[in-house]
């Protein structure tokens, strides 16, 4: 095996190994890890093809984590990668309206980012133990939903970890606060924050940085880290799926080295980055749609090669895509300035400084790989019931963005190349925008409870709901606190024992 070092996109993060830069999450420099190539698959599709989910995502991992050993990697993807999953496939690939749904979240949060996090812990703690750290790693994160439980749930009674997580208290929906605030796992914190995502976010960037409270925490054996996208150790496992993907696919759908495309509803540019780094890694792909509602920056910016952040936030039905700074993107900048730190860090420092960057005309060419696309929120509800009426399946407001993008796409060019949609969650996670889009009668279900719409909607679509939702209606509330913003600090400090 080749052996693969990690450098930062901006140049001054030093040459890593990959589980250096899994601990590390972010560069010091403010850049992302990238690998310093990526090699082509030693394993053919027809070969992916024999290989069930667990096999495959060592085969793949082992390519790019070239610092763990097989041992390592191996006990990390059958620990993941189980009974935790409600398929014994791990993801489905349902062909229904024209397309193929992957099914990612079949995972103990029912949303895509379980297929990340559910690894993610196994690499972090076998990271720390080859780099002789001997600390506690504490995972801080504040989260606007998804990731806080999907967080928790890959991070419950680790050894040698504990979990954090702030979530605003008050603008996550119902499901997701119960998901959180039953979580049993015994190194588990969930606190509930007066105030907004934005604050709870910087309340935690501001724990992060304090150097003071960081050197009491190495004093008391206890070392920060991040679980969140932009770690390389979220990036690599999700590569996994779109080879699954194209070797199910193979045979029947598609002839050897045929392409296929893929849409994906993106937010901050992780799954589709995967995507793309399968496709050059050697899936044969023809395009990559990338999705978005009306929080159209990625849009504009393929059409324009401008990125423009200073722009109206909208609020929609498939919160976990409403994101204006897509930090993963930074990837693909490096990639198409020909891995040039400077300009990189020039347009970096753009985006931070004035909000927005132009790529140049070279650069611009190098995206033909992309077609970026949007959805508004009436398009989101007639794609939804389009999809039920069509052929019976029901997909969540995230997973029809991409749908519906894709079906633009399709007029727009006539390409008629079998095409993978990243489903990336449940309809049950978001059944109250589901089910008024299904039942289309205008009807907003304001007032109902939400597990009345998850009844409801389990009754009209005939899909059984999953244990992970049934279950929280019974579950006991373990997490009770709250604090203000100004709290934060010391929340974590008590929870610590540091005073
Ligand atoms: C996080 C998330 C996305 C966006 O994925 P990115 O990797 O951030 O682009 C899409 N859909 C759902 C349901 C998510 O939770």
């Amino acid at each position: 095996m080749e052996n693969i070092m990690y450098k930062s996109t901006r140049g001054h993060g030093g040459e890593l190994t990959a589980s250096q830069a899994i601990l590390r999450g972010l560069s010091p420099d403010g850049g992302l890890y990238v690998p310093d190539r990526l090699p082509r698959f030693d394993f053919t599709m027809a070969e992916a093809a024999k290989f069930d989910y667990r096999e495959l995502s060592y085969r793949v991992m082992r390519q790019l984590l070239t610092d763990f050993t097989e041992e390592e990697l191996r006990a990390a993807c059958l620990g993941a990668y189980d009974s935790k999953f409600d398929t014994e496939n791990i993801v489905e690939l349902r062909r229904a309206a024209g397309a193929y749904y992957l099914e990612l979240f079949h995972g103990k949060t029912i949303a895509f980012k379980d297929m990340a996090l559910s690894i993610l812990p196994r690499l972090m703690t076998a990271a720390a133990r080859k780099n002789g750290v001997e600390e506690e790693i504490v995972i801080l994160t504040a989260t606007s939903g998804d990731t806080g439980k999907a967080a928790l749930a890959g991070f419950a009674d680790v050894p040698g970890t504990r979990i954090i997580v702030f979530y605003p208290k008050g603008s996550v929906s119902r499901v997701q606060e119960l998901q959180m605030v039953t979580e049993r796992g015994k190194n588990t914190s969930v606190i509930g924050v007066r105030g907004n995502f934005d604050d709870a976010q910087s309340g935690v960037k501001a724990i992060f940085s304090d150097a003071e409270l960081g050197e009491r925490m190495l004093r008391a054996g206890f070392r920060f880290s991040s679980a969140n996208s932009i770690n390389i150790g979220r990036l690599v496992p999700q590569i996994v799926y779109y080879v699954w993907a194209y070797s199910r696919l193979l045979g029947g759908v598609l002839g050897d080295g045929e392409p296929m495309n893929v849409a994906v509803p993106t937010g901050n540019f992780g799954n589709i980055l995967a995507a793309h780094y399968a496709g050059r890694m050697g899936v044969p792909i023809g395009k990559l749609i990338c999705a978005s509602n009306d929080n159209r920056v990625l849009t504009d910016f393929f059409e324009s090669g401008v990125y423009n952040k200073n722009r109206p936030f909208y609020t929609t039905s498939s919160p976990s895509m409403d994101i204006l700074v897509s930090s993963n993107l930074e990837r693909l900048i490096y990639e198409l300035t020909g891995e040039n730190e400077t300009k990189d860090s020039a347009y970096m420092r753009g985006l931070s400084e004035l909000g927005t960057y132009t790529i140049d005309s070279g650069e611009r060419a190098g995206l033909s790989g992309f077609y970026g696309g949007a959805a508004d929120e009436g398009e989101v509800a007639e794609e939804i019931a389009r999809v039920w009426k069509s052929d019976g399946y029901v997909i969540d407001t995230h997973t029809a963005v991409a749908s519906r993008v894709y079906g633009k796409y399709r007029e727009a060019t006539g390409d008629a190349t079998p095409t993978v949609i990243a489903s990336t969650a449940s309809p049950y996670k978001f059944a109250r925008s589901v089910l008024s889009a299904i039942k289309n009668t205008g009807e907003k279900y304001a007032a109902t409870d939400d597990f009345e719409l998850i009844d409801e909607l389990e009754r009209t679509s005939g899909i059984k709901i999953p244990p992970a939702v049934s279950e929280l209606r019974t579950a006991p509330v373990v997490h009770t606190r709250v604090t203000e913003k100004t709290g934060m600090k010391t929340a974590v400090e008590e929870i610590l024992g540091l005073r």
